[in-house]
């Protein structure tokens, strides 16, 4: 057998580029610049191909090269590869004539954090870590019980203590411990960081392994290249909480043209999506502003509440470089949006994908995303976790007695207008 060589070559500070070994850090001990894993691109090249790929299995982990992550068995639900969809009911809507939509409700918590999750608490067992944790909008909290579960591993996850009953009830199933904080996400994490540095035997997904975390969103653009035959599109748009999955996407591309799998440009552009009621990264870019101001979040889009974003600066430089732009939308907008997508292609997106949904409407209204590109809007979470968002404007279109006449009746009618 093949000795293995580490294709980790360790941590790396983004901002001042000092090294770190490949342990659970996050932030650089000089300048505090957030840690990034690097890697042996050379090695993995000489590992990795189209073939090899092709065989491995049906989740993130046909790219393990690409993860942060030498342990043979990974904590695995079975994220990822989610189906890439050709749009082409809501393309005509829209006006796009090459739309896809990344369906990632069909993980297995219903969101695209089970990608980050798998990646992170497989890193956690492997450093050791016996608990994990996580400050969660809700998507999270879902995914590192269930995962925390099938690991064997404790977990304790916060959350702020008004998010929806769905992701309450969902997390709770998986018998870890779960706090409700009064107070709101950036409330919550900022308790977490406090309980970070005295619990140090918990492996917090997005604080102390969170460069290995972050990692797992890479994969969004793995399969988006390898399911529309190793290319990359020309414009993706991103939903932004923190701005992580947004930036990893980004290097997703890059990184599959560094080890010779890509044809033609990795240079994708780059559009991010927010909620009005929490857009301090569409702010800052509407305004030419290379600092994010953090907001107080009050919208529905909750699992994308995140008033004062981790990699937002990043995501904004991101977006910038590459000709995309920040689009923001209000919660009415977020309800026609999910409502537009189930309608024209059956995917049932949560307020989240509403987000995308619609900001790619403006996005493609504004000629900010051509008619002609290749375009992949990214649907993070299933709608059945935001249920109580739709309620009051969806319901039956008619109620009736239990007769043929009443139907017929009452079908005239609606035909009437
Ligand atoms: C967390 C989340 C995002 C965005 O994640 P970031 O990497 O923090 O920007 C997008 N969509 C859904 C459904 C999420 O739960
Ligand atoms: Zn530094």
């Amino acid at each position: 057998m093949e000795a293995t060589l580490s294709l980790i070559e360790g941590l790396r500070c983004r901002e001042c580029g000092r090294k770190y070994p490949a342990e659970a850090l996050h932030v650089c001990e000089f300048c505090f610049g957030p840690l990034e894993v690097v890697y042996d691109y050379e090695q993995i090249a000489s590992r990795i191909s189209r073939e090899s790929i092709s065989m491995g299995p049906t989740t993130i982990w046909r790219y393990k090269e690409l993860l942060p992550v030498d342990d043979e068995s990974p904590v695995d639900l079975g994220a990822g590869f989610t189906p890439l969809i050709r749009a082409e009911r809501l393309g005509n809507e829209l006006g796009l004539s090459d739309l896809w939509i990344k369906d990632d409700t069909r993980n297995p918590t219903g969101s695209f954090k089970d990608r980050v999750v798998s990646v992170a608490l497989t890193k956690a067992r492997q450093l050791g870590f016996k608990v994990a944790a996580c400050a969660s909008t809700g998507n999270l909290a879902n995914s590192v019980a269930a995962h925390a579960a099938r690991a064997g591993l404790e977990s304790y996850v916060f959350i702020p203590s008004n998010l929806e009953q769905a992701k309450i009830v969902t997390t709770a199933v998986y018998g870890g411990h779960l706090v409700a904080v009064n107070g709101n996400y950036d409330d919550v994490n900022r308790l977490c960081a406090e309980l970070a540095s005295e619990e140090l035997t918990w492996a917090f997904v997005n604080l102390n392994v969170r460069p290995y975390y972050a990692e797992g969103s890479k994969t969004l653009a793995f399969e988006v290249a390898e399911q529309l035959g190793w290319i990359a599109p020309d414009h993706v748009v991103v939903p932004i909480a923190s701005g992580s999955q947004l930036t990893k996407i980004q290097k997703g591309f890059s990184e599959l043209a560094k080890v010779g799998l890509l044809d033609g440009d990795p240079n994708v552009r780059i559009s991010g999506a927010q909620a009005k009621g929490c857009a301090p990264v569409a702010n800052a870019f509407a305004s030419g502003a290379d600092h994010i101001r953090p907001v107080k979040p009050d919208t529905i889009a909750k699992s994308l509440a995140i008033g004062n974003p981790a990699d937002g600066e990043y995501a904004l430089e991101a977006v910038r470089s590459s000709g995309g732009a920040i689009e923001s939308v209000t919660d009415d907008e977020i309800i026609e949006g999910i409502k537009l997508l189930a309608s024209t292609e059956g995917v049932f997106a949560e307020t989240a994908g509403g987000v995308t949904i619609a900001c790619l409407a403006k996005l493609a209204a504004s000629n900010v995303i051509k008619s002609d590109e290749k375009v992949v809007a990214f649907v993070t979470g299933h709608g059945l976790k935001t249920v109580e968002a739709l309620a009051p404007t969806s319901g039956p279109t008619i109620t009736i007695e239990a007769t043929l006449e009443a139907f017929e009746k009452a079908i005239a009618n609606e035909k009437r207008g």
